[in-house]
Order: C-alpha cells, then structure tokens, then sequence
C-alpha cells in the first residue's frame, strides 16, 4: 500500500509508536475499571436534591456525573434510557489493583468506599452489561508528527488521564495542526519549520496536563481542596488553552513564517509556569491547613466561560487581539495564585467576580502579599 501520509489512529494499540519504539509509560499509576448497566442510574434517587444546590435541575441525572474521593473517582454517564456507563478510575499508589481485577472484587470495593452507589445499584436490580478494564493507560510518544509523513493522533500518541475528558482536546489540536500541515504540504508549501514546532506544542501541552495529575488524586480527600485546584486547573484550561484553540491554533501552522507560532506558545508557557507554582501551593502544607472550609458548591457556568474566552474566530490579520487576550489570561492566572497564597477563600475570588473586571492592564504583582488590595480593586460590592 502506499499513501503520501499515513495516520494513525488506532488508539491505545499504538501501531507506529509501537513500531518505531517511541512510546513510553507516564510517571502515574491510573487505572480504570468500567460496567454498563441495564438501567437508568437516577442520581436523583440515591443523592436526592436538596433546595441549596444551583445544580440540580429535573435533567441533572443526564450530566456527566463525578463522584470524588481521595484517590479514585467514579464517572457516571446515561447512554439512554436504561443503559448508564459506570467506572472507577483509581490512583494506584493508593489502592490495589487486585482489589478491582474482577467485577465481583468491584463490588466489594464499592460496597466499601461507595455503598451509597453500589446499593442503588442492586436495588433497582439493573443488569451488569459487561466490565472492562484498563491498567496503568497513561502513556506518551517522543513526538506525533513526522519529517516522513506520518502521525499519531489521539491515543496513539498518549492520554495522561480521562478526569477533564483532556483526550479529545488532544484529538482537536493535533487535528487541525495536521489538516493545515497535509493541506500546506499538498498544495506544494514547505513544512520542514513547522514539523518541529507540532512536536513541541504537544510536547508543552502534555507537560500542562502533568502538572494537573501529578499527585493530584491522593490530595482529593479534601473538598476545598477539590474546589481550588478544580478552579486552578480550569484558569489555565479555559482562559489559555480554551482561547487558543477558538482563536490562534489553525493560524499558527498556516504558513511557514515562525512569528506568531512562537508568541503564542510563549504565553502557555508563562501561564503553566504560574500554573504550576498553584499546584505546588495547592500540595502544600500551608494551604492544607489554612483552616478554609470552602464552600458546598462552586458557581462556574457559563458566563465564567465568556469572561475566559472573551472573543472566538478572530481571524489571522487580527492575530494581535489573540495576543492581548492571552496577555490579560496571564494576569488572570497570577491573580489568583497571589489570593491563594493569602490563605482567604479562593470561592470568593469567583463568587465576588474578579475573573471579571481582570484587564491586559492588570498589575497582578501590586497583589503579591496584599488581598486587601486586590479585593479593593477587583471585587464587585457586595
Ligand atoms: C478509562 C477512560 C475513560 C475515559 N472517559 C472519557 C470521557 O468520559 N470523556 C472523554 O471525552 N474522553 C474520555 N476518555 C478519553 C477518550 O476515550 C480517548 O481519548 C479517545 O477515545 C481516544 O480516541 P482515539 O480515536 O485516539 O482512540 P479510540 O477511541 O480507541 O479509537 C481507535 C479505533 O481504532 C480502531 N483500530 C485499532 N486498531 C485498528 C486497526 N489495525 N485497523 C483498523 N482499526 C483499528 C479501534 O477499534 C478503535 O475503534 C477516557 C479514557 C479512558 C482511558
């Protein structure tokens, strides 16, 4: 057979990566294990609604659902009227993978850990479908695209973890890198300086999203801690990556001219260095006990997603705008690093609309060690 390109997309087989010797394990022990039931798990019917909860809404139980808790959580995802997705993903350096290995070990686990479901569960007398599982997935290649035409997408290439669905934002980017290259390739452009720069986006990309897992499942046995770092990993997530991909990703590889490919990822690099100084804090003894409680619910909707991605589909003349919002989100990001190191309740800095009233002009260092300041400035009255 022969083809100009050859993409694979085979999956966790990993066909060429495999071939050519360049995957490798990532440095964290997730595994998963999954049923479908015959059924239509109800989340309503086991964790009733309460009048204080904004989320539930008469359609709550056809969100995806997360149960948290410190070192697994469970997803539950209504495929239709009586069938539900259920699974566990659990950290291993915090439980046995015999203890999941068969759907009766399952059981146990959950009849230990989460009762409130697996008891639901049994009650309603829903058929097990079937149980998979998946051990220690995280696993990356050296790079994904070629000099010889040829690329790895999705999980060819590597997942780190499924807790933020971040494997199809993987998907999406190499995507549209890949159509601009193949496209610019056939229609005889020179792609040789944009190979290298595909390489090394995704390489800066699964490097943010190491941040984010890294010991990060052990530490879930707080709520507050669930809220803040959620809430961390979502101000880089939506303001940086989330405008990215609406605004810059299919421009960057569009020509050969290295200008505003090398800008931007500039800015995801100044935004995961701070990133990552939040994490750090977040692990840290201090922040564990800062004695905050937090609160029960986190108010993120929509309109924290429009404060995020102000603007999307900017077009590539008007690349400068991509960069003076990028700007104005690395502030963002420093902002709230400076409100967690003061020990006050992160959920304030939401709830009271900082996100919002943060500009390109913003001096986040005038906050450093000063969240009367920045409550003064960037809080609305109450
Ligand atoms: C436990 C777990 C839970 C997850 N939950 C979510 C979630 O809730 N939401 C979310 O967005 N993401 C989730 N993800 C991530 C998501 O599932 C993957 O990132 C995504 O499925 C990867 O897509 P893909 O096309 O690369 O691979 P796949 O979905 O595996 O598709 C590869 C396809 O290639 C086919 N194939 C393999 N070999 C060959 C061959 N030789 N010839 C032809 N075809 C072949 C396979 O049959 C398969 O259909 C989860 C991942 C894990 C591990």
């Amino acid at each position: 057979m022969k083809a100009h390109w050859l993409v694979d997309a085979a999956g966790m087989k990993k066909l060429l990566a495999r071939k050519f010797g360049i995957t490798h394990k990532l440095p964290i022990e997730h595994s998963s294990v999954w049923f479908r039931v015959g059924g239509g798990v109800n989340v309503d019917e086991f964790l009733p609604r309460t009048s204080d909860n904004p989320f539930t809404t008469e359609h709550r139980s056809w969100s995806s659902i997360h149960l948290e808790g410190a070192g697994y959580w469970i997803w539950i995802l209504r495929l239709s009227e009586n069938r539900t997705s259920v699974g566990v993903i659990f950290d291993e350096s915090m439980y046995a993978f015999q203890d999941f290995a068969t759907w009766e070990k399952t059981t146990l686990w959950l009849k230990q850990n989460v009762r409130v479901l697996i008891d639901y569960i049994e009650d309603r007398q829903f058929p097990i479908m079937d149980f998979r599982i998946l051990r220690r997935f995280a696993s990356q290649s050296d790079y994904w695209v070629s000099d010889d035409r040829w690329a790895l997408v999705g999980d060819s290439y590597g997942i780190w973890d499924p807790y933020y669905s971040n494997g199809f934002d993987i998907i999406g980017m190499q995507n549209t890198i890949l159509t601009e290259l193949i496209h610019a390739d056939r229609t005889g452009g020179v792609i040789e300086q944009r190979i290298p720069a595909a390489n090394r986006y995704l390489y800066e990309i699964m490097r943010a999203f190491s941040v984010t897992f890294t010991d990060f499942y052990p530490r879930k046995g707080r709520w507050y801690y669930v809220c803040a770092k959620y809430n961390v990993d979502m101000a880089i997530y939506f303001p940086i990556l989330a405008t990215v991909m609406h605004n810059a990703l299919q421009s960057m590889f569009m020509d050969e001219d290295p200008t505003f490919r090398e800008k931007v990822p500039h800015f995801i690099s100044e935004a995961g260095k701070t990133h990552f100084r939040a994490v750090g804090f977040l692990a840290s003894d201090e922040f564990r006990d800062n004695g905050v409680e937090g609160y029960d619910y986190m108010p993120l909707n929509a309109d924290t997603y429009n404060v995020f991605v102000s603007e999307r589909g900017i077009p590539y003349h008007e690349k400068d705008r991509v960069l003076s919002i990028l700007k104005k989100n690395c502030n963002l990001i420093l902002c709230v690093l400076y409100y967690l190191q003061s020990g006050r309740n992160y959920m304030d800095f939401i709830k009271r609309g900082a996100y919002s009233a943060i500009t390109e002009q913003t001096d986040p260092e005038r906050y450093r060690d000063n969240p009367d300041q920045l409550e003064a400035d960037l809080f609305r009255p109450v």
